[in-house]
């Protein structure tokens, strides 16, 4: 057989596996496989721009059909894998046709946790991670007068500030005692329930949902503490699961996403995985997660040159973003336990927190910051820890540590 590379999963890991693969010179077939009817879109754009009616959904395409053509990539959209044998190298499709391949790539992305709550199922009680999702969200929110929103992490505060510039009320409930808990520090946490506070957001900090009610559509929501708001709208942001169900059946190492090492390699030869429906295993045992472009950018790119028999392993720092009204906020996670930090002013909503451990900068957030901020992972990624007392002076120059 000649050789032939299929990637199940056309997202943002997948396209950029067969596109590193051309840039690779590989020369045989490149199958790229999708279950959704959409050809490889973005979506962060779909809790921020375009949900805010800001960005058309032409906009969300990541590459035209010309593209698929000139770079010889066989996309076949609606055609979910359903099996893998990694012995007989082969998948099969849903509609039972089976394909060989010489390398495989997993690119299946992850899924939004749906709440496993009475009244879970009722019209009007969503989850965002594609399109449809969103498309189903917008066109509810058009016709409702308020939302809830579960989970004050990033998509559930975008969906909000989304909705309050489509002026929409917004509830806000969140288990934990503050904003983004799991990404950022206190102080960022307080920066944003201030800025959703003054735009209108009611937020409920320590509140469980016990359950949604509503006979037709949904039309409350009861919290475990016995109180609760009627809306018309619940969108769920409580994070997501890695796809790894079809991997872990093929016989793959999995744990809560398939593992693979710096390389995109996953446990059988020829075989990776990049994007959100991976686990990065680091030599020391410690496993990583990641959810982000960056990554699935990054992992591609690793898992085409493994596939292509080269090492190529992904070394640069995480980072992250988010836009909520007209706050950008943007992280560069290098390490955690951060136990200084210090601020960079440069004006009103504007600035960026450096965050050591000891005398090493191990991250960087910043609100409307974008140029320093660029400054900032390129510190990280050369290791670099400018001192706070030159980061604390807002005049001083620490391009200039790069040179
Ligand atoms: C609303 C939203 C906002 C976001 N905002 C940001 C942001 O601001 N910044 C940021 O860095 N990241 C953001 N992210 C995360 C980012 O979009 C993801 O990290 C990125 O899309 C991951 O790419 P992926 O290819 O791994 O997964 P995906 O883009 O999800 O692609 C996976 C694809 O595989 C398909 N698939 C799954 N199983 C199969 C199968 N068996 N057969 C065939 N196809 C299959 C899926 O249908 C899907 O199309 C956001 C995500 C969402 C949902």
């Amino acid at each position: 057989m000649s050789e032939r590379i299929i990637i199940i999963g056309a997202g943002q890991a997948g396209l950029q596996i067969a596109e590193s693969l051309r840039a690779e010179a590989f020369a045989g077939e490149i199958l790229l496989l999708g279950e959704e009817g959409f050809a490889p879109y973005q979506r962060p754009p779909l809790s921020k721009a375009w949900l805010a009616g800001e960005t058309a959904t032409e906009k969300l395409t990541l590459r035209g059909p010309e593209f698929f053509g000139a770079k010889s990539i066989d996309l076949r959209l609606g055609a979910p894998v359903a099996a893998v044998d990694l012995t007989a190298r082969s998948v099969t499709l849903a509609d039972g046709e089976t394909l060989d391949w010489t390398g495989l790539a997993f690119a299946t992305g992850a899924s939004a946790r749906r709440p496993k709550l009475d009244g879970a199922d009722l019209p009007g009680v969503c989850v965002l991670r594609g399109l449809r999702d969103a498309r189903e969200i917008s066109a509810r929110l058009a016709a409702a007068r308020r939302i809830v929103v579960v989970g004050g992490g990033f998509i559930g505060l975008e969906v909000a500030a989304a909705a309050r510039k489509k002026g929409v009320e917004a509830i806000v409930v969140e288990a934990q005692d503050r904003l983004m808990a799991r990404a950022v520090t206190p102080k960022i946490s307080e920066f944003f329930a201030e800025l959703h506070r003054a735009r209108g957001v009611e937020i409920h900090f320590g509140a469980q949902v016990a359950g949604l009610e509503g006979s037709d559509a949904v039309r409350a929501v009861a919290l475990a503490d016995g109180g609760g708001f009627h809306t018309d709208l619940v969108v769920f942001g409580i994070g997501a699961s890695a796809n790894d169900a079809t991997a872990a059946a093929a016989g793959l190492a999995c744990d809560r996403g398939i593992i693979v090492d710096s390389c995109a390699r996953a446990s059988a030869q020829n075989v990776v995985a990049a994007g959100d429906c991976t686990v990065f295993k680091r030599p020391d045992g410690s496993a990583v997660r990641l959810e982000s472009v960056q990554n699935a950018v990054e992992q591609g790119k690793a898992a085409a040159a493994a596939l292509m028999g080269r090492e190529k392993p992904f070394v640069a720092t995480p980072w992250f973003w988010s836009d909520q009204y007209d706050v950008k906020l943007q992280m560069a996670v290098g390490g955690e336990g951060c136990d200084l930090q210090v601020a960079r002013p440069s004006g009103e909503n504007a600035f960026s927190l450096f965050n050591y451990r000891g005398e090493k900068l191990i991250s960087v957030e910043s609100v409307n910051r974008p140029g320093e901020h660029l400054l900032a992972r390129r510190l990280l990624d050369a290791g670099l820890s400018p001192s706070p007392e030159l980061v604390g002076d807002a005049a001083a120059d620490l391009k200039s540590l790069l040179r």
